[in-house]
């Protein structure tokens, strides 16, 4: 079978992290969050988490440097089989340096799966989630906790992401609009680009996903 390269694009809170969980359970895929492994960087104190922990709590892009080597040694490291990359890339600097890393590899993208939703619904969906320390998500409203406060999965404390706070939820979608939002045109213009409606369940937007890739699939046999 082709392996499959795929890109996750959106506006913060659209659900990318959601389907992305379902995709890799349907699909034996390298998963390269950008967000994720920025924030584990954080935790431990690196020089890049002490470089990049003023950016995200600010709601800003991480410089581009930075962030472009990180994930191209992932790729290159782990993604032989194919791959899925979540919150990178982020404007049209990081798709160039992508497009560049696979045409070398002699490799390309099968698709970029563009996840929508409008500025209110993604605002109340980030300011109600709450993560606990192994990354499982809930949200106060639309999936709480059965004990306050504690993971149903796991017990462990939810906590809200420093960046999901009000303002800085209210940068990050600025910071989308005018940096990461090109590149709808930018991979419309190449044939990659599939929208999904990130307001419907995430088990309808996970079928429509799984069937236009299954699309995709039979298209590249043919
Ligand atoms: P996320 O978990 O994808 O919402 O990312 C959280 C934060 O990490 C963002 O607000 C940025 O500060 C930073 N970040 C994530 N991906 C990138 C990227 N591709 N380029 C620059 N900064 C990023």
């Amino acid at each position: 079978m082709s392996e499959l390269n795929l890109i996750l694009l959106g506006p913060p809170g659209a659900g990318k992290g959601t389907q992305a969980a379902r995709l890799r359970k349907d699909f034996d895929l390298a998963y390269i969050a950008t967000g994720d492994l920025l924030r584990s960087h954080v935790a431990d104190e690196t020089e890049l988490g002490r470089e990049a922990a003023a950016y995200m709590d600010a709601g800003k892009l991480v410089p581009d440097p930075l962030v472009i080597a990180m994930i191209l040694d992932k790729v290159e490291e782990e993604g032989d089989d194919g791959f899925l990359l979540d919150g990178f890339p982020r404007n049209d600097a990081q798709a160039d340096a992508l497009g560049e890393e696979l045409d070398q590899l002699g490799r390309r993208l099968t698709a970029a799966l563009l996840v929508e939703a409008p500025d209110d619904i993604v605002i109340e969906r980030l300011s109600g989630r709450r993560t606990c320390a192994n990354g499982h998500v809930q949200h106060v409203t639309f999936d709480p906790p059965k004990v306050d406060g504690m993971c149903d999965l796991c017990g462990r404390p939810l906590k809200q992401r420093k960046d999901d706070q009000p303002d800085v939820v209210q940068k990050r979608l600025e910071t989308y609009h005018e940096q990461t939002e090109s590149l709808i045109d930018y991979y419309d213009e190449k044939g990659l680009l599939r929208r999904f409606d990130g307001t419907r369940s995430p088990t309808e937007v996970h079928d429509h996903i799984r069937a236009t890739l299954a699309t995709l699939r039979l298209e590249e046999r043919l």
